[in-house]
């Protein structure tokens, strides 16, 4: 199965223009959507999740139109909001039995064994008969991973799930999201470079609601080899250079500044080649001809 997008437009009536002509094939696995705050990214997200209408254009899952048969599409949906409310009050056992139950599991045995595998899995078993309320950040992810399970999703989208989170604690998220993607479409937004470079095996960069570019991260950062340059420079400097080269990330490192730019020939001047990473990419995808660093 696969998730096409064709030509998606949304205009909010203030006349914010959050999608513009969005074009995306979404294969079987990981896809990191990847984009700053305001990008577009949760209004693409709730879109395809049947929450919000598009002006114009097609999604299709499979052979599902998603902007008509809404229905169709929740019964395969796994959907992990950017906000993310719990009943602090109410076990994390007691709370996933609830929506198996909205989602139409009506055996009580099959609820039972369904919750205590998806808390196994989430590695929240122990903490089952807790209120969601004493969770901490990473817990409350992995509790809502555990609850867009519930049905066995085909398509799961993950909207800024790492935000806020500890290292360690994205770091379990990561492998859970790595073991669940391995048969689902699994679509996570967001403006976290690492995890897009950690996890996903298709990308996308949008911003200011186009899609600005598209492929595989490996592939993507293997097209800017030879064309990116770092040097160490004083402080001071960094508005000189900034001027003369497009200098797409600075870096404060040991009391220095490290920069990176840009550059289709070697530019001399005390700069060396370095590997490109993903970072590179899209600070030079999202910075376009302007030299600026406001988004570092
Ligand atoms: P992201 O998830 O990438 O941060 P959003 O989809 O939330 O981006 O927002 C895209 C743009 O649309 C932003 O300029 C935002 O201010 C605007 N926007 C989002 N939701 C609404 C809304 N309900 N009404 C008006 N403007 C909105």
């Amino acid at each position: 199965m696969e998730l096409k997008i064709t030509d998606l437009n949304k205009t909010y009536p203030n006349g914010v223009q959050a999608l513009k002509d969005v074009n995306l094939e979404v294969p079987l696995g990981m896809f990191g959507l990847l984009g700053p705050n305001g990008a577009g990214k949760s209004t693409l997200m709730r879109t395809i999740a049947t929450l919000q209408e598009a002006d114009s254009g097609q999604i299709l899952l499979g052979d599902i139109n998603v902007l008509y048969d809404k229905e169709k599409v929740r019964k395969l949906l796994g959907y992990l909001p950017q906000e993310f409310g719990l009943y602090p009050k109410v076990t994390a056992e007691d709370l996933l039995n609830h929506i198996a139950t909205l989602k139409g599991i009506t055996s009580k045995s099959e609820r039972k064994e369904l919750v205590d595998a998806l808390l196994q899995k989430v590695n929240l078993h122990s903490h089952r008969k807790k209120n969601l309320g004493t969770f901490s950040g990473g817990m409350k992810q992995r509790f809502g991973i555990a609850q867009a399970l519930i049905g066995n999703p085909k398509l799961i989208i993950v909207d800024e799930p790492t935000a806020g989170l500890d290292p360690t604690e994205r770091n379990r998220f990561h492998n859970l999201l790595s073991e669940i993607g391995e048969n689902t479409i699994v679509i996570l937004s967001t403006h976290i470079v690492e995890d897009v470079s950690h996890l996903c095996s298709n990308m996308a960069i949008i911003n200011q609601g186009q899609v600005v570019l598209k492929g595989i991260p490996t592939e993507i950062v293997g097209s800017m080899t030879d064309k990116i340059f770092k040097k160490t420079i004083s402080k001071e400097e960094i508005d000189d250079y900034r001027s003369e080269y497009q200098v797409i990330s600075s870096d404060l490192f040991a009391g220095n500044t490290v920069i990176h730019i840009y550059s289709e020939t070697d530019p001399g001047n005390g700069f060396s080649s370095v590997a490109p990473d993903l970072e590179d990419v899209y600070f030079k995808t999202i910075l376009g001809e302007r030299s600026e660093t406001q988004l570092i």
